[in-house]
């Protein structure tokens, strides 16, 4: 099975979304054939990590109550809702897996790379169009100011606050509120 390997790809409805979801690969170089090798796990070429989302933003990860209009956040799964009793719920991925699944936790095989969550700019607080241009047109693309560029650099294009917020929901430490009904969770810092 070490020639099945996990992908995660965009479905790329708009442009500026496209990196949300990436694969990063060792490859010897840039071709279809050394793709081809990545994804078939073949002569050491291989995924070297997954990027995606974080799951909690996304537009149905927990159950949600039409009623109350918010999404659920208990551990279990939400089949009805505990602020009003209701049960006019959308039900969530989450919610949908804790009631379906056969095993206590998942496991995941060997050769499978990292995760790696990802929380866009558009998400984070203080983070608008015109600091998103400002930091494309310093750092080019969104991955490297996710991923790669210091926290110095940052706040050397946009200032002290913003960049700790950047610095602060792109290292797990700010607090997302679970999405939900079609509406995408919200972070908070
Ligand atoms: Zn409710």
């Amino acid at each position: 099975m070490e020639t099945r390997s996990f992908l995660t790809n965009s479905d790329a409805h708009s442009l500026p979304r496209i990196a949300r979801e990436y694969n990063k690969m060792l490859v010897e170089d840039i071709s279809f054939k050394e793709i081809v090798k990545a994804i078939k796990n073949q002569d050491g070429r291989r995924i070297l990590a997954n990027y995606g989302l974080d799951p909690k933003l996304g537009k149905y990860h927990r159950s949600f109550c039409e009623d109350c209009n918010d999404s659920i956040e208990i551990t279990e799964a939400a089949t009805t809702c505990p602020r009003c009793g209701g049960v006019n719920i959308t039900f969530g991925v989450f919610d949908r897996i804790e009631l379906i699944k056969d095993k206590k936790e998942s496991k995941s095989p060997k050769h499978r790379p990292p995760y790696i969550y990802q929380v866009p700019l558009t998400f984070i607080p203080g983070v608008g169009g015109k600091t998103i241009d400002k930091l494309l047109d310093n750092f080019e693309t969104e991955m490297n100011i996710l991923h790669k560029v210091s926290q110095d650099d940052i706040e050397a294009v946009v200032g002290e606050k913003i960049a700790s917020n950047i610095i602060n929901a792109t290292n797990g430490k700010a607090k997302v509120h679970s999405g939900g009904g079609g509406v995408y969770g919200k972070v908070s810092l």
